[in-house]
């Protein structure tokens, strides 16, 4: 019998990636073929960024698919990407569907794709292909995303989504809590933009429906009520297989390895950890805060700065200042940061991804959350499971350096909250271990693959 061939297909952006990318390692180690689709830029930043001798590329077959655009200048443009998402990628991964089914090779068996894309499960089903979603993203935003019927039979927004007035929506006690202002299709770009994700968001639900499974990267530990509200959500995570199968697959840029023979330098719990993610980008002013607060708090740091940042000027003397206990790098190793025992707490934008690294290695996490589903995951963090602080911003927006300093000082001297960030990382491992129920869903969905 031939082996099960899957399509896996990715929104193009590094968080939703780098999780598929650690699922299709896990499929490719049960001896199902992976052809990995990304857009042509991701591809070559993919392989470029890939350490040599890392032995994925053999394991798993990576390919690429314009996206329709020219230059990393029109990419950045919010509507021009979207819409070679939306409008050439559909086209060039059906035609890549029709070529490999049309060919000797292995038929593909199976679509797995990211569920905000839903064009590619409608494509599966057009060809009479099985299909998965997969959600990047916790369990919650996709019971609100479910739930947006009925937030609109409510009025609590209308059919664009807009919210009719502001109000903090909160599903079940035990679920985090996000303002209307926050949600996630209200904090993106101007209001054609708004509206745009609005009803790709319910288009994208409308696809999800129809798959035989919707795998989400989360676990029952980490957000029961949420699952049980939405029974088809089936969590098989966290997926992060950096430890158990020495990988960091799927990043655009080369880590910085370097960085972790300074952490071994570093006492036990004493450096703090700052990175936000692949998107974030601060204003000067709001740079050199930070900055500030860094160097007054007279500990050591890794602070993840991407190129483009690093040209906002520093304060005036402020490296030769921190250099001998701060560390600077462009993208870090940041799974095996997280679990270096020289890591006392984690500065986060709260991308899901970067928050589950963190809360399933006991890391306690200063939330700074932006935009996206980013402030729910900060709910999460700092309401529900209560393992870490929220930075708020003055009436001017701004993140003080004095704001900064003294929750860096509060998470410090909480033995109280440590022990619980610690006691959480005991309980999401039950699920991921064997017997877990992530570790079960995961295996019932690999049996369905090979059925
Ligand atoms: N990441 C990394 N090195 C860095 C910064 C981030 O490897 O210097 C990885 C991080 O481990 C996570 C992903 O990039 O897996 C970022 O995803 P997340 O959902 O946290 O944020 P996004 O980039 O989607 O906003």
């Amino acid at each position: 019998m031939a082996r099960p061939h899957i399509m896996v297909v990715p929104y193009p952006a590094q968080g939703h990636v780098i999780p598929l990318m650690e699922l299709s390692l896990i499929l490719v180690k049960q001896g199902i073929k992976i052809t990995f689709v990304n857009t042509k830029e991701n591809h070559d930043r993919i392989k470029s960024a890939l350490p040599s001798g890392d032995g994925l590329l053999s394991q798993i077959c990576l390919v690429w698919i314009s996206d329709g655009l020219e230059s990393s200048e029109e990419k950045k443009r919010p509507g021009k990407s979207s819409g070679a998402v939306l409008k050439v990628m559909p086209e060039k991964v059906e035609e890549l569907i029709e070529c490999i089914n049309g060919s000797e090779s292995e038929k593909i068996t199976c679509v797995l794709a990211d569920q905000s894309i839903g064009w590619a499960l409608d494509i599966a089903e057009k060809k009479g292909i099985r299909r998965a979603a997969f959600c990047p993203a916790s369990a919650a935003q996709l019971v609100l995303g479910l739930s947006i019927p009925k937030f609109i039979h409510n009025g609590i927004i209308d059919k664009d989504g807009t919210p009719l007035e502001k109000q903090v929506i909160q599903l079940a006690p035990t679920m985090p809590s996000v303002s209307t202002e926050k949600l996630v299709w209200v904090c993106v770009g101007n209001k054609t933009t708004q509206r745009h994700i609005f009803q790709l968001m319910v288009k994208n639900i409308e696809s999800m429906k129809k798959t035989e499974w919707l795998l989400c990267n989360s676990s029952h530990e980490l957000e029961s009520a949420a699952i049980s509200m939405a029974p088809e959500i089936i969590p098989i995570g966290p997926l992060l297989s950096c430890d158990q199968l020495g990988h960091s697959a799927g990043n655009f840029w080369p880590q910085d390895l370097s960085c972790l023979k300074w952490l071994d330098q570093q006492s036990p719990n004493s450096v703090i950890y700052v990175a936000f993610g692949s998107f974030t980008k601060f204003s000067p002013p709001q740079f050199q805060e930070l900055c500030f607060a860094l160097e007054l708090c007279n500990r050591p740091f890794l602070w993840v700065v991407q190129p483009e940042e690093s040209k906002i000027a520093y304060p005036e003397g402020f490296v030769e200042r921190v250099v001998e206990r701060g560390r600077v790098v462009g993208w870090s190793p940041q799974k095996k940061i997280l679990i270096h025992p020289s890591v006392a707490c984690f500065i986060s934008h709260c991308g899901w991804n970067s928050i589950l690294e963190s809360v399933s290695n006991g890391i306690p996490v200063l939330c700074w959350p932006y935009f996206a589903d980013q402030f729910l995951n900060k709910s999460y963090v700092c309401d529900v499971w209560k393992v870490g602080l929220g930075l708020e911003p003055n009436e001017s927006g701004m993140i003080t350096q004095g704001e900064i300093q003294s929750k860096i000082h509060q998470i410090f001297k909480d033995e109280q909250l440590k022990s619980r960030a610690r006691d959480f990382k005991e309980k999401i491992q039950i699920g991921t271990g064997q017997g877990g129920l992530s570790n079960k869903n995961l295996d019932s969905f690999i049996s369905w693959i090979k059925g």
